[in-house]
């Protein structure tokens, strides 16, 4: 059985394909490698220097870690996966940020911008995020450490705001005129149908959720109206956090669980010999 994917909608962020001859369980394993086992750079330790603002440093330390960051996965190693070794991380599993901002003129917002790495390609995604307010003459002076790490073991590291798949909808329309009734048409919530020549027809099948109100909507016993589901063929999206873009996701998703398999394959050859 040989899985086809089609791209449907793909930008920065998003990426929406279907995909045809694959099961549940492969569809399942792929959605949860990509939310708890793709790495991504997330802020991981804090040194305050300086901070006079009325958040606690935990706070702050909190609101940074869970600031998404633009992540580098072919530069960096994962801390347990790097040579040094160290808890401290070295130049290959770890990047360095600052932040120095102080309010001098009065009230301000410290944005997610004004933080400082040493390495450009390793910034929070958005320089939008705001991270605190200082009132006149407060400061924050700070060090970050970022590390690659996994979902699992916090949701900061999670690659991905969302990661789903559904059944690829077929829907059938009667064939006879639908005269002074558009009960499915109206009650669909996805607008899924539209009226054509007084017949009921599909407008947008991928929009349709299977929710079944347009079944249950219409006023004739025997409607051939219908609603089912490809057996073996998804619709899957991911909408990344900005810290990889989507497709890279999906392939690490591949990627690991490919691994995962060829791990489990030699362990069952060490047990037969
Ligand atoms: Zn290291």
């Amino acid at each position: 059985m040989q899985v086809k994917i089609e791209i449907l909608e793909k930008n920065d962020t998003n990426l929406r394909i279907a995909v045809k001859d694959a099961d549940v369980p492969l569809m399942n394993a792929l959605r949860r490698i990509a939310l708890a086992e793709v790495p991504c750079m997330a802020i991981e330790e804090v040194v305050m220097i300086e901070n006079s603002s009325i958040l606690q440093d935990e706070i702050i330390a909190h609101r940074l870690g869970l600031t998404p960051l633009k992540t580098d996965l072919d530069s960096y190693n994962l801390p347990e996966a790097c040579e040094c070794q160290s808890e401290f991380g070295c130049a290959q599993c770890r990047v360095t940020l600052t932040l120095d901002a102080e309010a001098k003129d009065g009230t301000r917002t410290v944005y997610s911008g004004e933080i400082v790495s040493e390495n450009p390609e390793v910034l929070p995604v958005s320089d939008k995020i705001p991270i605190i307010k200082l009132a006149k003459n407060q400061k924050l002076k700070l060090e970050a450490y970022a590390r690659l790490g996994r979902g699992k073991k916090h949701a900061k590291w999670q690659p991905v705001s969302m990661c789903a798949y559904k059944y690829y909808p077929k829907i059938t329309t009667p064939d006879e005129k639908c005269v002074d009734c558009q009960k499915c048409v109206d009650i669909c919530p996805k607008k899924v149908f539209t009226m054509k020549d007084e017949k009921v027809d599909v407008r947008d099948l991928l929009a349709c959720n299977l929710c079944m109100d347009c079944v249950e909507a219409c006023p004739k016993k025997s409607s051939s109206l219908s609603v089912e589901w490809e057996k073996n063929a998804f619709v899957m999206s991911i909408e990344s956090t900005g810290a990889l873009p989507p497709e890279r996701v999906l392939k690490e998703a591949t990627k690991l669980l490919g691994e995962q398999l060829n791990e489990f394959e030699e362990q069952i050859k060490a047990e037969q010999q």
